[in-house]
């Protein structure tokens, strides 16, 4: 690393706090690396309160982009030039590309997901999928499902903070595209029993499960999922949470957020360098973590 940073050398970001877990910099700099491109990839601490000057920073060092976490991806949007589709309809930006000093906004982490789903031969398109959640992963999945051509979506939440971000995001889905969308409530288990019944893929996007050992779940069993259903868990940690071992006991082609995880980092990268990321290597560097 020390002979690879020159005077030539482009920094890349990522604005957000806590952040110093974060597996960005792993996935991008051993991409720069293998690919011989002289970036680097750092995080810093940043949150509402320094994001404003964190960008104009940023954006007077004409760095070629950044990426965005909690708490800053609504917040940012103040500060960008342009917005991509995607990001206008999720008002959340994971991912600025400096265009000689216009700041524009992408969310890759749905085309995450669905870049996940093509690569793992899971078709949703033209088809009706049911999403639990309306945080922002699910808004994500949900807002890019629906630009791609996704037919029909029902949404399930939970009576909490998030039950009206559940009304927004179909009201939104209905207006701007081509794609149905309806949601009902998480504690309605006749309506969930029906809509996954009438759905190709079943996807948890809300935090239930994640980074727990092996136990709750938000269907209330296996009984829900059938052979034909695809299952799709954002949450990567633990690598099989309860719905993902109900649905392999079942017979379902599923998939946790792992490579949802891998491809919104590879759009991004493809964002700022126009070049592919190589995700075998970023896999196996990841496998020895
Ligand atoms: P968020 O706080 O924005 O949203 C949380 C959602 O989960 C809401 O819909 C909330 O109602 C629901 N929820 C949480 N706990 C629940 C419970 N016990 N019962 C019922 N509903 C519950 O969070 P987020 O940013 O959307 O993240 C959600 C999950 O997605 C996290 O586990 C995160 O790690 C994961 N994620 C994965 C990727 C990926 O690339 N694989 C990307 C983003 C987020």
């Amino acid at each position: 690393m020390k002979q690879r940073i020159t005077g030539h050398t482009e920094l890349i970001g990522l604005l957000a706090d806590p952040i110093r877990n974060s597996k960005s910099p792993m996935m991008h700099n051993t991409a720069f690396e293998a690919l011989g491109l002289d970036y680097v990839y750092l995080v810093f601490e940043v949150d509402n309160s320094s994001l404003k000057s964190a960008v104009e920073g940023l954006k007077a060092m004409k760095v070629r982009g950044f990426n965005v976490s909690m708490p800053n991806k609504g917040a940012i949007l103040q500060y960008l030039d342009r917005l991509s589709p995607a990001a206008k309809l999720c008002s959340a930006v994971n991912t600025v590309v400096n265009e000689d000093g216009k700041l524009m906004g992408y969310n890759t982490d749905g085309i995450g997901f669905m870049e996940a789903c093509k690569d793992e031969q899971m078709d949703i398109l033209g088809k009706k999928i049911t999403v639990l959640g309306a945080g922002g992963a699910a808004t994500a999945v949900c807002m890019q499902a629906a630009l791609d051509g996704v037919k029909e979506i029902s949404i399930f939440n939970g009576n909490d903070a998030f039950w009206q971000k559940a009304l927004d995001n179909v009201r939104k889905i209905n207006e701007h595209t081509s794609c149905k969308a309806q949601c009902f409530p998480l504690e309605d288990t006749e309506a969930l029993r029906r809509e996954i019944a009438d759905s190709a893929m079943l996807v948890n996007a809300t935090g239930c499960g994640f980074c727990q050992p092996i136990g709750p779940c938000l269907i209330p069993d296996a009984s829900y999922l059938r052979k034909e259903l695809m299952v799709f868990d954002v949450i990567y940690s633990p690598e099989e949470t309860q719905l993902l071992a109900w649905a392999k006991e079942v017979g379902c082609k599923c998939s946790n957020g792992l490579d949802m995880m891998f491809f919104q980092g590879a759009a991004a990268f493809k964002l700022w360098t126009g070049k592919e990321m190589p995700l075998d290597v970023v896999r196996e560097v990841f496998k020895t973590l």
